[in-house]
């Protein structure tokens, strides 16, 4: 099979073949609203990746403490939040600025709306987004556990991490009772494992009083922050199609895998990226970025475009309008140096 048709494989197995709706509530610091949530035709935006530069001045260069500067260790993440900010004027643009600003002391590195990508922060640098402080980098603590499962359980006894039944020798952070002995304290995103050379080893952790949680170092000093717009009135899809695609771009650039793209949650166990995360759509934005993210890692010198057939359905794939129910028709086009692949298809769209 030539690369064309492994390519149109992968994009056909994605693709809707019924699309319906439900409504969502965006949970905003002002106000909440709803909104219907409607799937593209694929978990891949038919789209550029474009980014607009908003860089934010040095420390030393302002009266700013948002940005020192400092080069970072290694980047091992890639942070997702959303802005919490339902307001209408509360869009990418107005966020970067913000950050340009001064940000009230935080800051991080792209500002991701539907209009726009902006990027404020080098992605070498540290940024202040993911409320684990800047004391403690990423680190791998061994754990004295052997093994060759790639994802173990994880659980804690007597103040003590436990793999795959076994007891290790790191220690997991008190609270202010004590030793944490109850899962329960676990964010829900879990630890960093890696088994290196038949060895578990464990991210450093600590406990966060505010959302009594344990979680991961390594998002302040060690991760690209996004922050999601999900400002009313903009296209909460297409703002989660545009991060889906710049995060694949930056997994590649900084040569990490998908696991490595965690939710604020994580670093501090809050509860963000908030309307992603309590409308259950989390993994479907994950979905996206892993489509995105194998099509630009073994399809990149392949254009790919849709050609709709019809009004309701742009040229991204994205639907248009919530209120009606027909059949629509599209082509996707795929291009070589030597070769075209035209294919048509059909989605069922009841709104
Ligand atoms: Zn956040």
């Amino acid at each position: 099979m030539n690369r064309l048709e492994n390519l149109k494989k992968i994009l056909e197995s994605s693709l809707e073949k019924e699309i319906t709706k439900k409504n969502i509530t965006v949970y905003g610091y002002q106000y909440n609203y709803q909104v219907p949530f409607i799937k593209s035709v694929s978990p891949y935006w038919f789209a550029e990746n474009v980014v607009e530069e908003f860089i934010a001045p040095y420390n030393k260069d302002s009266n700013n403490n948002n940005r020192p500067g400092t080069i970072k260790e290694s980047t091992e993440y890639i942070t997702i939040h959303d802005t919490a900010s339902a307001a209408v004027t509360a869009d990418e643009y107005a966020h970067a600025k913000y950050v340009s600003n001064g940000g009230g002391g935080t800051s991080w590195h792209y500002s991701v709306g539907s209009k726009m990508a902006c990027h404020q922060i080098p992605d070498n640098e540290v940024a202040y987004h993911a409320g684990d402080g800047t004391n403690d980098p990423f680190t791998l603590l061994p754990t004295g556990v052997f093994g060759n499962v790639l994802n173990p359980s994880i659980d804690l006894k007597d103040g003590f991490y436990v793999i795959n039944k076994q007891i290790t020798q790191v220690k997991a952070p008190l609270t202010d009772q004590g030793e944490i002995t109850s899962k329960a304290h676990l964010n829900d995103a879990g630890l960093r494992i890696e088994l290196i050379n038949g060895e578990y080893y464990i991210g450093k952790t600590y406990f966060n009083k505010t959302y009594q949680k344990i979680a991961n170092r390594g998002g302040n000093l060690n991760s690209i922050g996004i922050e999601t717009m999900v400002n009313e009135g903009s296209s909460l899809i297409r703002t989660w199609h545009r991060t889906a695609k710049l995060v694949a771009h930056l997994l590649i650039e900084n040569n990490l895998s998908v696991e490595r793209v965690k939710p604020h949650h994580y670093f501090s166990g809050k509860d963000c990226p908030m309307t992603l995360r309590r409308n259950h759509l989390y993994d479907y934005f994950m979905e996206m970025v892993k489509l995105e993210y194998e099509i630009l890692k073994n399809f990149s010198d392949i254009k790919i475009k849709l050609v709709s057939k019809d009004e309701a359905l742009n040229q991204e794939g994205i639907i248009i309008g919530d209120n009606f129910t027909k059949t629509i028709n599209y082509q996707i086009i795929l291009e070589d140096e030597k070769d075209q692949l035209i294919t048509d298809y059909t989605v069922l769209v009841k709104l």
